[in-house]
């Protein structure tokens, strides 16, 4: 899609710290980090976010949560745990409209978030 910063990120027209990548699913460090780890994991494929999933996205929906299984376990952070999190639309504070999990750790993260 044109004018999305995480579809550029994937064709490699914008650079980014990958960490992961498969057929369907890429992972990056996040550019403005909230915890010492901030990987964002998004479907290669735009999809603007969770309202926009669909039936035909099941795969790489189920795929994104075993990439950050795998990515936690890379980083070394699934021992002591990590937050995996999607905002959507503006009360949960959505900035960039191509879906994205934010994988958070390497700090205890409050709850309730703000
Ligand atoms: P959200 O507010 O949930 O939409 O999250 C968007 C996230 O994308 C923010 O944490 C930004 O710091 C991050 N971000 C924006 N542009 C880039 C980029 N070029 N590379 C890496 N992360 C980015
Ligand atoms: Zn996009």
């Amino acid at each position: 899609m044109a004018d999305c910063i995480f579809c550029d990120i994937v064709r490699g027209r914008v650079p980014a710290e990958v960490v992961y990548e498969d057929d369907l699913v890429m992972a990056f460090h996040d550019i403005n980090p909230q915890a010492p780890v901030h990987v964002l994991l998004i479907p290669k494929e735009h999809v603007a976010g969770v309202l926009d999933l669909s039936d035909d996205h099941e795969a790489v929906a189920g795929r994104i949560q075993t990439a950050a299984a795998k990515i936690a376990r890379q980083l070394d952070v699934a021992d002591r745990g990590f937050r995996l999190v999607a905002n959507c639309g503006s009360d949960g504070g959505q900035t960039v409209f191509h879906l994205h999990y934010h994988l958070l750790a390497g700090r205890a993260l409050r709850w309730p978030p703000g």
